[in-house]
């Protein structure tokens, strides 16, 4: 895994540690708890948190041919099932590793955020599990879109603190957050949710998502004789690209692409701070969010900007770290697929393979069927979540457009009801 130093909280110019005094002996404790237990695995840890990923999460997760996509695009898709671990995406290995940290760290309280609910459902059920009380923020905005994954968490046993500052949503949750750990350290841990934040979290996040990439580099090897010519995942903080990258950086020969969401245009509106994309590698300036140096999407004044995308999970206005460096050093590859794109490549994937995918993990397909005839012979993508989520959105989406792809619903107008 990493040969990192724990203590070292850059990546070239990105990462740092930019948050407030009161929050410096939480983050100094964590950096030296990521040192023991997870580097060093001290008392065993990593050895239990791989035992409850296989027996609690269902690790390891396949790696699957897809047969109708290799034909389709005459070189060989393998597919790394993320959207086959328990709660249906990657987000479980990152709230499991954190919430096993902070019983390792002697901590008897959970705090996260949660903008589309996937971390907040995540950590919930991870703290169910570990039996760890457990409290979510989440905007207000985010709670009324987003009912069904506030049910899931209530029903796990956590409680769900709603953020009424700002638009209502992720950034706000987050800062929320910040404020409750910096007076709670003592007896909490804060589970962020991706490969962001202040140092150590992006390393560390990074290492509990990087059991994606150890075994669907050893699967590709046992399946093809030998590595993929290109890799592809969806970002939004990065923490599934980092997961399926991290054992393959080192690969040079491995094309590794990180798909953001175009959202509905590449072009940013300065005067109303809006951009209407998520693009934050391939448009995004240098700036500091959420305790970190990163690239992020903002205005001329370095006001942050309201991000866009059909998939709530990709809809953010930073990205992690080493991500950020990883494509100044030439190492990732940045590219985007537009809402249109994705909605058609989610429905493809749904009637060619019979696997709903998220609509983050649509990205990463929408760039496959655009730019199949550059990835080389051989190409894994991440599936990073499943989509049963997304129905209502795709559902409500696809009525909005003229897709050739999608599925007839006049069912409904026959029979009656109508909608999900
Ligand atoms: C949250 C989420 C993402 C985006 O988050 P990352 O930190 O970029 O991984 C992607 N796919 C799915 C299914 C998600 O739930």
């Amino acid at each position: 895994m990493s040969t990192d130093d724990a203590y070292d909280p850059k990546f070239g110019e990105y990462g740092g540690q930019y948050v407030p005094e009161a929050l410096m002996p939480a983050i100094e404790e964590l950096t030296d708890a990521y040192q023991r237990y997870v580097l060093e695995n001290e008392d065993g840890f990593m050895d239990e948190f791989r035992e409850r990923l296989a027996d609690f999460g269902g690790r390891p997760t396949p790696l699957q041919y897809a047969d109708q996509l290799s034909t389709r695009y005459d070189t060989d898709v393998y597919l790394k099932r993320e959207d086959l671990l328990h709660g249906g995406a990657h987000k479980l290995n990152n709230a499991l590793g954190q919430v096993l940290l902070a019983k390792y760290m002697g901590k008897e309280r959970i705090i996260a955020e949660t903008g589309a609910g996937q971390h907040g459902t995540a950590t919930a059920m991870a703290a169910a599990h570990l039996d760890m009380p457990c409290e979510i923020y989440m905007g207000e905005t985010d709670i009324a879109r987003q009912r069904p994954n506030v049910f899931r968490m209530r029903i796990n046993g956590s409680e769900v603190n709603p953020v009424t500052v700002g638009r209502g949503t992720l950034k706000e949750a987050i800062s929320e957050t910040m404020r409750d750990w910096a007076t709670t350290v003592e007896n909490t841990h804060y589970v962020i949710g991706s490969v962001v934040g202040p140092h150590p979290f992006p390393k560390m996040v990074r290492d509990f998502q990087a059991v994606i990439s150890e075994e669907a580099r050893e699967q590709a090897i046992e399946k093809t004789g030998g590595l993929p010519d290109s890799v592809l995942a969806c970002a939004g903080g990065g923490s599934n690209t980092m997961g399926t990258f991290a054992h393959f950086v080192d690969d040079s020969d491995v094309d590794l692409y990180a798909v953001e969401a175009g959202g509905s245009s590449l072009r940013v509106d300065e005067e109303e701070g809006v951009a209407p994309n998520s693009a934050t590698l391939s448009t995004g300036d240098e700036g500091v969010l959420h305790g970190a140096r990163t690239k992020l999407l903002q205005d001329s004044d370095g006001q942050i900007m309201e991000s866009h995308s059909v998939s709530a999970g990709l809809d953010y206005a930073g990205v992690g770290p080493e991500l950020a460096h990883l494509v100044d050093e030439d190492r990732v590859i940045p590219v985007n697929v537009d809402d249109d794109a994705a909605l058609e490549a989610f429905h493809r994937l749904s009637q060619d393979e019979g696997i709903i995918p998220a609509l983050e993990t649509a990205h990463a397909f929408g760039y496959l069927e655009e730019h199949h005839d550059e990835v080389g012979d051989t190409v894994v993508v991440n599936v990073s979540g499943r989509g049963d989520k997304d129905l209502e959105t795709v559902i409500e989406e696809t009525s909005k457009r003229d897709l050739d792809i999608a599925p007839d619903m006049s069912i409904f107008e026959r029979v009656g009801g109508g909608g999900l």
